[in-house]
C-alpha cells in the first residue's frame, strides 16, 4: 500500500491479466454450458462486464486466450514476465489473473513457488460461459478484484463462488458446479460478501527476495522445457509396464522424475512399486503422494520410495519438476 500525500492509504492501480477460460468463453445458445469455446472475450470486454470496476484504476493486459487445460510452459513463462513487470511497477497495487478452472491450481501452485509475492495477486475464473443465463464470472472478477484491493491483503489467492482460497491448498473439486474449488484440510482463507473480505486466517507470508529465489526464477524463464516428470496412479491390477515403456524414451527429453498418486496413505501396488523401485535405482526421482482427495501423505519409516507431503498429485509433479529444474 502506497500513501498519498495526505498520508491516506492508496491501494494503487490493479492489473487485470487475462489468459482465456471460460470466463471468456462464448458459446451459441444461453442453455450450452458445456460446449461453448473458452478465450474469446478480451480482456477489456470482462472489465467492462463489471460495473463496479468503472471509476477504480485498473489497467487491462492480454496475455494469453486459451482453454487451460492447454496451458503450456510458454504460457506460463509470458505469463510470470508480464506479472514480474507489472508487480514491480511502485503504482501497481495488485494483479488480478483471469484463467480458466481446469488448470488453474497448478498455475497457481507455479506462481506461489516462483514468486512468493508481498503484493496480492489474485486468480479467478467462472464455471459458467459468458453466454450462459448466469454467467458467474462478472460476480467472480468483481469479488477477485475487491479481493486484491483489500487493505493488507498479500501473497497468491484464488477467489471463486464467493471463497477466498490460497494458491498452494487450493484444488479443483468438482467438474460442474460453480464452487468448483476447495482447500482441502485447510479450508477457505476467507469469503468475498457483498464486496467486504471476511477473513479466516492469515495472509500466506511472501518470501524475502533471495539469491536461490531469483536463480530458480531465471532457470524457469529461460528453459525451453521442464524436466520431463509423468504422474502415474496406482489402483488395483495395476503393473509396471508403463514404467518401463516410460524409461524406454527417447534421450533427447528423458524420464527425469516419476509421481504416483499412491492409494490412501501413498501406498502403492506391489507390481508397480517394484517397477518404481528399478526406476529409482536408475536415477529416476519417484516419489509418492496419494489419490485420496482429502488428507497427506505421512512418512513411513523404511518404504523404499520417497513421499510428498502436502500437495495434490498434479501440484507434487510440478513441484519435483521445479526441483530437477533448479539442479
Ligand atoms: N476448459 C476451461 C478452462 O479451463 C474450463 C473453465 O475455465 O472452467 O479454460
Amino acid at each position: 500500500m502506497n500513501q498519498n500525500s495526505k498520508g491516506l492509504a492508496v491501494l494503487g492501480v490493479t492489473v487485470v491479466l487475462a489468459t482465456g477460460g471460460t470466463i471468456a468463453g462464448r458459446s451459441d445458445c444461453a442453455d450450452d454450458h458445456v460446449g461453448y469455446v473458452a478465450g474469446q472475450l478480451a480482456v477489456a470486454d470482462l472489465m467492462a462486464a463489471v460495473p463496479g470496476l468503472t471509476g477504480l484504476p485498473m489497467e487491462g493486459d492480454q496475455v494469453a486466450q486459451i482453454d487451460s487445460k492447454d496451458m503450456s510452459l510458454p504460457v506460463w513463462q509470458t505469463l510470470v514476465r508480464r506479472l514480474v513487470h507489472h508487480l514491480a511497477r511502485p503504482e501497481v497495487g495488485s494483479v488480478v489473473i483471469t484463467h480458466g478452472t481446469d488448470t488453474l491450481e497448478e498455475t497457481a501452485y507455479l506462481l506461489h513457488v516462483l514468486l512468493q509475492p508481498n503484493k496480492p495477486v489474485v486468480l479467478t475464473c467462472a464455471m459458467r460461459p459468458v453466454t450462459a443465463l448466469m454467467a458467474d464470472g462478472p460476480q467472480n472478477l468483481s469479488d477477485a478484484v475487491a479481493m486484491a484491493r483489500h487493505p493488507g491483503a498479500s501473497g497468491v489467492l484464488v477467489v471463486c463462488a464467493g471463497e477466498v482460497h490460497t494458491g498452494l491448498d487450493v484444488n479443483k473439486v468438482h467438474s460442474y458446479r460453480l464452487d468448483a474449488f476447495d482447500a482441502g484440510d485447510a479450508g477457505a482463507l476467507g469469503a468475498m460478501e457483498a464486496g467486504q473480505l471476511r477473513l479466516f486466517r492469515a495472509f500466506p507470508v511472501s518470501a524475502a527476495p533471495s539469491l536461490a529465489g531469483a536463480q530458480r526464477l531465471e532457470k524457469f524463464l529461460s528453459t525451453v522445457a521442464l524436466p520431463r516428470v509423468v504422474l502415474l496412479t496406482s489402483h488395483a491390477d495395476a503393473d509396471g509396464d508403463m514404467v518401463r515403456a516410460l524409461l524406454a524414451l527417447p534421450a533427447e527429453r528423458p524420464l527425469r522424475g516419476i509421481v504416483v498418486a499412491g492409494t490412501g496413505n501413498g501406498s502403492v501396488n506391489q507390481t508397480l512399486e517394484a517397477a518404481l523401485v528399478e526406476a529409482q535405482a536408475g536415477g529416476v526421482r519417484v516419489v509418492r503422494t496419494t489419490r485420496c482427495a482429502r488428507g497427506t501423505v505421512l512418512p513411513r519409516p523404511g518404504h523404499p520410495l520417497p513421499e510428498i507431503s502436502g500437495l495434490s498429485p498434479v501440484k507434487a509433479r510440478l513441484a519435483l519438476a521445479l526441483e530437477l529444474l533448479a539442479g
